[in-house]
C-alpha cells in the first residue's frame, strides 16, 4: 500500500495531513504528486470528490515550505485559479489547515466582497493565493498584486472556467506570470478548447487521469421521473418528506426558479436555503454555512454550486430541472456519495427536457433507470403536434415507480403534457423545440 511518505512528501506535512484524518493517498494523488514534486507540469483529468485539491495542494505546499523566507510584499508565490467563489473558499480552507500555526500565508481573492481588505492582505505577500479570475484582474489592474515572482500556477476546474467564459481573463492573467513556472491544470472534462489552454499554458505536461470524463461516482444511485413541469414541485415535496433529516441539494436552472422553490419549501416547513448568482457573497456564505452545519437540510442551487462543493453529508441530489450542459449533470450528482457514503440522484424530466436527458445519457453512456412515468417519446417530433406519446402508459403509470421512494405514479402515468405556468421557471429554449401546450 502506497503511503503519503512514499510519494516523497515531507514528514511534517504528512503528519499534519494524517492529523486531519487523511492517511492514504487517493488514486489521483498517488499519480499526480510524485510528478508535481519533480517539478513537472501536470494535466489532471479528475472530478471533484477524487481528492484533486490535495493532489495539487500538497506538492505546492511542500515546495513552498522549502523556500525558508517569506514572500516579498505584493508578490504571490503560487496562484490557484478556480471558477467560483465557493470552490475558491473551499480550496483555501483545505490547504489552510495544513499550514495552521506556521507563517505560511494562504490568501483568498474573490468577488462579491469588499476589495480594500483584500488589497491590504495581499500587500504583505502571499505564499498561496486562491482566486477567482474576475477579482484577480481587478487587483492586477489596480497594481495591488505582483505576479512576476509566481513560480506555480494551478488552474482548477478548468473546464468550468471555460464554460463560464473566463478564457479572456485567463489569457490576461497569464501575461502577468513569468514564463518559467510550473503549471498544473485540473479538469473534470476535456473539451476542445482545453487543448488550446494546455498547449499554451503547460509545458510538456504529464497527463494523469482517474476516471474517464462523464463517469459518475459509482456510489450514486440514479433515477429519473418523467413528470410534467407543473407537477414537479409536488413530487419534490413528496420525495423530500421521506428523508426530512437527510441533507439534499435541489438543482434548478434559474435564479428566479430557485427563489420560488425555496419559498414553497419554507412554507412546507423546510429550513431551505438557496445559493445562486444573484445572491451577495454574504448571503451565499450564510446559506452554505447553514446547510453545512445541518441547520438547513435543503439547499436549492443553480449550477454555481454544482462544482467543487464538498459537503460530505449530502445524501440526495434532485435535478429539479435538467442542466443544458450535460456535463453539469455529472458535477451536480457528484455532490452526493462523497467521503465513501451512499447517495441518490433523482432527475425530473418534463417533456421539453427530453433532449437534455438524451444528451446526459449519451455522456454517461448509460440509461438512467426510470423511477416513474414513461419516456416522453415523440416530443421533439413535430408530427406529434407537441403532444407526448405515452406508450402503453398502463404498466408504468398506475403501476407505480420501480423503486421505493418514487410514489408519484398516478401523476406521471397520465403523461400529462408539461409546460403551463406551474413550473414557474423561465427557460432559455431553442425556438424549434417541440413543447407541450
Ligand atoms: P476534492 O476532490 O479535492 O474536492 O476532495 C474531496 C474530499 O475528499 C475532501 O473532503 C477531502 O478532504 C477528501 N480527501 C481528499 N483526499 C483524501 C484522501 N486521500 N483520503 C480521504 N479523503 C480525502
Amino acid at each position: 500500500m502506497t503511503t503519503f511518505y512514499d510519494l516523497g512528501l515531507p514528514k511534517k506535512l504528512v503528519e499534519k495531513l494524517i492529523a486531519t484524518g487523511i492517511d492514504k493517498p487517493s488514486p489521483i494523488q498517488e499519480r499526480a504528486i510524485p510528478h508535481a514534486l519533480e517539478g513537472q507540469d501536470v494535466m489532471g483529468l479528475a472530478q471533484t470528490g477524487t481528492g484533486k485539491t490535495l493532489a495539487f495542494g500538497l506538492p505546492l505546499i511542500a515546495k513552498l515550505q522549502s523556500y525558508g523566507r517569506p514572500p516579498e510584499p505584493k508578490t504571490v508565490r503560487s496562484l490557484i485559479l478556480a471558477p467560483t467563489r465557493e470552490l475558491a473558499n473551499q480550496i483555501k480552507e483545505s490547504l489552510g489547515v495544513l499550514v495552521d500555526g506556521s507563517h505560511f500565508k494562504v490568501g483568498l481573492v474573490v468577488g462579491g466582497v469588499a476589495i480594500n481588505p483584500q488589497i491590504k492582505r495581499v500587500a504583505r505577500g502571499t505564499d498561496v493565493l486562491v482566486a477567482t479570475p474576475g477579482r484577480l484582474i481587478d487587483l492586477l489592474d489596480r497594481r495591488a498584486l505582483d505576479l512576476s515572482q509566481t513560480d506555480f500556477l494551478v488552474l482548477d476546474e478548468a473546464d468550468q472556467m471555460l464554460d463560464m467564459g473566463f478564457i479572456h481573463a485567463l489569457r490576461k492573467i497569464v501575461e502577468f506570470l513569468p514564463a518559467k513556472r510550473q503549471t498544473m491544470l485540473f479538469s473534470a472534462t476535456m473539451p476542445k478548447l482545453m487543448a488550446e489552454i494546455s498547449g499554451s499554458y503547460l509545458n510538456n505536461p504529464v497527463r494523469v487521469q482517474v476516471a474517464p470524463p462523464g463517469k459518475t461516482a459509482d456510489k450514486v444511485t440514479q433515477g429519473v421521473h418523467y413528470i410534467s413541469k407543473a407537477e414537479k414541485t409536488n413530487l419534490l415535496i413528496e420525495l423530500l418528506s421521506k428523508h426530512r433529516d437527510e441533507a439534499a441539494i435541489v438543482f434548478a436552472r434559474t435564479k428566479h426558479g430557485s427563489d420560488r422553490l425555496v419559498k414553497v419549501l419554507v412554507k412546507q416547513g423546510y429550513e431551505a436555503q438557496t445559493v445562486h448568482g444573484n445572491k451577495s457573497q454574504g448571503q451565499r456564505e450564510r446559506a452554505l454555512k447553514a446547510f453545512r452545519n445541518g441547520e438547513a437540510m435543503v439547499l436549492v442551487a443553480t449550477d454555481v454550486a454544482a462544482r467543487g462543493l464538498d459537503i460530505p453529508q449530502v445524501r440526495h441530489v434532485y435535478n429539479f430541472d435538467l442542466p443544458n450542459v450535460p456535463e453539469n449533470y455529472v458535477h451536480r450528482i457528484g455532490r452526493t456519495a462523497r467521503a465513501g457514503m451512499d447517495g441518490a440522484a433523482v432527475a425530473f424530466c418534463s417533456p421539453d427536457e427530453t433532449d437534455e436527458l438524451k444528451a446526459i445519457q449519451k455522456v454517461l453512456k448509460i440509461e438512467i433507470p426510470v423511477l416513474s412515468g414513461t419516456p416522453w417519446l415523440g416530443m421533439t417530433d413535430p408530427s406529434h403536434k407537441n403532444k407526448p406519446k405515452n406508450t402503453g402508459g398502463g404498466g408504468r403509470g398506475k403501476g407505480g415507480p420501480r423503486r421505493s421512494g418514487g410514489g408519484n405514479s398516478q401523476r406521471s402515468g397520465g403523461g400529462k403534457p408539461a409546460g403551463g405556468p406551474g413550473g414557474g421557471q423561465k427557460r432559455r429554449r431553442r425556438p424549434n423545440r417541440g413543447r407541450a401546450a
